[in-house]
């Protein structure tokens, strides 16, 4: 439940101050970790200077991912705590439309944890979720953080996975294992955003329910194909033009 009883309706930032209670909701009750929080203030910032819409960029990216998901064999959404604080029904809705398996992945692994998201998940309607105790036994070669142990039946075997919020080194390392990578990042000068097969630079609220949309509209369409031909390191220019502009334009 949100504790939004001191956030006022005509605030100009009202929808920024409710995520912020979710997070810390999402806190209390141990899905997200007090770096989370950090890492969603970093968010925050680029949020801000990119206008908090979303923009062309960000929609070409978000239909270009809702075709690679319709068109991949074994496609998985991955999910950290932040995630699962925010929008746990969408995700379960993204997972059903596109036919995705969903996988707990945390950088701060800790059983007690993965079983509050897998639960979190499971009451927004998940039939199955990936990725939880001794489930997690399979290794994601060179990596180091506890963000290396996956699912054998999930991020492992995977062709294409999303990873809203991911850290620069995995994307790396699930590049290198030959899988798209779908990332989602405010920070179109990340790692993750770079290293992504294809990047959406929006905030995860707005982005996911959009690419839900997108993935309804497309399920049925025969083109996927065209759609799914993306280049990534041009798209990223447009958000950093955007970014300039905005900052230039003050
Ligand atoms: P990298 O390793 O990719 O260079 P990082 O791992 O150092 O980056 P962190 O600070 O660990 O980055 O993770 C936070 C990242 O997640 C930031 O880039 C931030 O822009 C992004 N982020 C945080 N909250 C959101 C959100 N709500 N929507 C989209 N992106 C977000
Ligand atoms: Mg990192």
């Amino acid at each position: 439940m949100l504790t939004s009883a001191n956030i006022p309706d005509n605030h100009p930032r009202a929808k920024s101050l409710l995520e912020r209670e979710r997070l810390v909701e999402g806190f209390r009750k141990g899905l997200v970790v007090p770096e989370g929080l950090i890492a969603y203030g970093r968010g925050e910032a680029f949020d801000y200077i990119i206008g908090g819409r979303t923009e062309g960029f960000a929609q070409k990216a978000i239909r270009a991912a809702a075709a690679a998901l319709l068109m991949a064999k074994k496609p998985v959404i991955s999910v950290n705590g932040n995630v699962a604080a925010l929008l746990p029904e969408k995700v379960v809705e993204l997972a059903k439309t596109v036919g995705a398996a969903i996988e707990v992945n945390l950088f701060y692994r800790t059983a007690e944890r993965e079983s509050a998201i897998a639960e979190v998940l499971k009451e927004s309607g998940a039939a199955e979720v990936l990725g939880v105790g001794k489930n997690a036994s399979a290794r994601i070669p060179e990596l180091m953080s506890e963000r290396r142990k996956v699912d054998p039946r999930g991020i492992l075997v995977a062709d294409v996975v999303f990873v809203p919020l991911e850290d620069g080194d995995r994307t790396e390392a699930l590049r290198k294992m030959g899988k798209t990578v779908i990332a989602l990042d405010l920070n179109p000068m990340s790692r993750t955003s770079i290293a992504a097969s294809i990047t959406i630079v929006d905030n995860v609220v707005r982005a996911i329910p959009l690419l839900v949309e997108e993935a309804k509209k497309l399920r049925h369409s025969g083109n996927l194909r065209n759609i799914v031909d993306f280049d990534n390191e041009k798209n990223l220019q447009e958000a950093m033009i955007h970014v300039a502009r905005r900052l230039e334009n003050v």
